[in-house]
């Protein structure tokens, strides 16, 4: 693609844009232009594909079918509707905006780029995304999917991540906006990089504007683009944690708002330390981090785990209470459930699998609760 070719740049729109209005998927947010339901569907989109998303987002629109309803929620509620989709300040930023719009908007999407970007955790990927789907404004989005195709389009070899490299990309991509309709154009970048030029083996023999990509016509693999910064090895930690019961009953505790799996519950524990078994890491971390004396039971199960920068290995043990009035220190609330009132509270995705067994295991079946954590 040669950036000021002004028809070769009609001609690549009209393509693409043919292409869109034939093959697009069948996205629930595709068929409405309400703001909102696209925020939301944005939103949960980052970082998360496509066949994830869809069940989450109807169930999400459902329990909370507009800015009002959203922001009238507890910050629980809606933890427990995006439990398991990660990266969970996405919820909680979602709900503060929704609260925010409320307070200042009448509880309405403002409707330029620019008053979007005023809304706490809209950036400017969300705010052109919405300006331009919702609102028809000329906005060219920028994701890790338009990124791809542009510097394959451009043959652009320089590493993505830089501000310079940004920058460049960005004003590629308001060049090759079709000014007349920002929003389908859009989209249709995303969905050609999220279904044609997908990272490895992009599918060229298929893809509506092959006639104007240089990588494919240049380089013997246009996946060779994007030139991506070389990753860290991911860490990966051990971690143990304890299902610590009395009496039928279990102990949970909430993280802190802020940070990782912020606002999520847990089973109590932490990483082991070197040299440290895991048996003890649950004894040390539960003493330290909540003053409760246990007694360690039975290994009940391993979780794997991968989060987006690090690994985890969870040590589960059945844990018996004997002891001391919960003191919190990293945590912001506790609690003594039954093992069928999990499911009221929203937990991360490794904890979840623990959950399933419990429930499995120990849900209608007394006589085994009482017996539970004993060895
Ligand atoms: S021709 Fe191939 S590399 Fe170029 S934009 Fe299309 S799918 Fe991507």
């Amino acid at each position: 693609m040669r950036r000021n070719d002004e028809k070769s740049l009609a001609e690549f729109r009209e393509r693409l844009l043919q292409w869109y209005d034939g093959e697009q998927r069948d996205l629930p947010w595709r068929k409405t232009s309400d703001p909102y339901a696209i925020w939301i569907s944005e939103v949960m989109l980052q970082q998360t594909q496509v066949k994830t998303v869809l069940g989450y987002f109807s169930r999400f629109m459902e329990a909370f079918p507009d800015i009002p309803a959203l922001a009238r929620a507890s910050q629980q509620e809606v933890l427990k509707i995006w439990e398991g989709l990660g990266y969970y300040a996405r919820a909680r930023n979602l709900h503060k905006a929704a609260q925010y719009l409320v307070e200042h908007h009448e509880g309405r999407m403002p409707e330029s780029y620019e008053a979007l970007q005023q809304i706490p955790g809209i950036g400017e990927y969300t705010a052109a995304a919405i300006a331009s789907i919702a609102f028809g404004e000329r906005r060219a989005v920028m994701d890790g999917n338009v990124r791809r195709v542009i510097c394959r389009l451009f043959r652009f070899e320089e590493e993505v991540h830089s501000q310079s490299a940004l920058k460049t990309l960005q004003d590629f991509a308001d060049r090759l906006l079709a000014p007349e309709h920002p929003g389908d154009f859009n989209q249709a970048m995303m969905e050609l990089g999220a279904t044609i030029c997908t990272p490895r083996k992009p599918k060229c023999l298929l893809c509506p504007v092959v006639a104007y990509c240089r990588a494919h016509h240049e380089l013997e693999d246009p996946a060779m683009l994007p030139v991506q910064r070389r990753k860290k090895a991911v860490p990966h930690y051990q971690v143990a944690v304890g299902i610590i019961w009395d009496e039928g009953y279990i102990f949970i505790d909430r993280r802190q708002e802020n940070g990782m799996l912020g606002g999520l519950w847990e089973f109590p524990g932490g990483k082991i330390e070197d040299g440290e078994s895991a048996q003890e890491a649950v004894k040390r971390e539960i003493k330290e981090e909540l003053n409760l004396n246990i007694e360690v039971g039975d290994f009940y199960m391993e979780v794997r785990h991968a989060y987006s920068h690090f690994k985890i290995t969870m040590h589960v043990y059945h844990c018996l209470y004997k002891g001391g009035e919960p003191r919190l220190t990293a945590a912001v609330d506790w609690r003594w459930v039954k093992p069928d009132e999990l499911r009221f509270y929203p937990f991360a995705a490794a904890t979840q699998k623990v959950i399933r067994r419990l429930e499995a295991e120990f849900c209608n079946q007394p006589e085994r609760r009482r017996s539970a954590g004993r060895g």
